[in-house]
């Protein structure tokens, strides 16, 4: 996704438009693969823990967004590709660097709930680890 594209709703009306991407190169996002979850730390020996699933279903609750209707979510920066080779998604290394920022304009009011995926639970071994993300709402 790059400047200039548009992300839909569910009912597919214009959400957020792409309006700067400062990755290089640009457009390297996610659209493929739902949040993680609770379900997904217990099966790899984590034990409870939430995932974004969880964090986003509680954020957003107290709007009377039930669990089962959050939609599929943008994997800002998530560099995930698929490997015909193998048939199978990777996560490849991200191209962001520190100070790098996508900006969106809304295209309709909307209720947006972001989690920075604490997914690098599972991958500690590798060394990859999330860092910081800061957000900015501009009215
Ligand atoms: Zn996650």
């Amino acid at each position: 996704m790059l400047p200039g594209d548009v992300l839909l709703s569910t009912l597919c009306r214009p959400m957020l438009t792409i309006t700067q991407d400062t990755t290089d190169p640009p457009g390297i996002h996610d659209t493929h693969i739902r949040m993680c979850d609770a379900y997904l730390y217990e099966i790899h020996g984590l034990g409870p823990y939430k995932g974004c699933f969880e964090i986003v279903s509680e954020v957003i609750a107290p709007y009377g967004i039930a669990p089962e209707d959050i939609p599929d979510p943008f994997n800002g920066f998530l560099n995930l590709q698929y490997d015909c080779d193998t048939k199978a998604w990777i996560a490849r290394e991200p191209v962001t660097k520190p100070g790098d920022y996508i900006e969106f304009v809304a295209e309709m009011d909307c209720l947006i709930a972001i989690s920075n995926c604490p997914e690098d639970r599972l991958t500690d071994s590798s060394g990859k680890k999330c860092t910081p993300l800061r957000v900015q709402v501009f009215a």
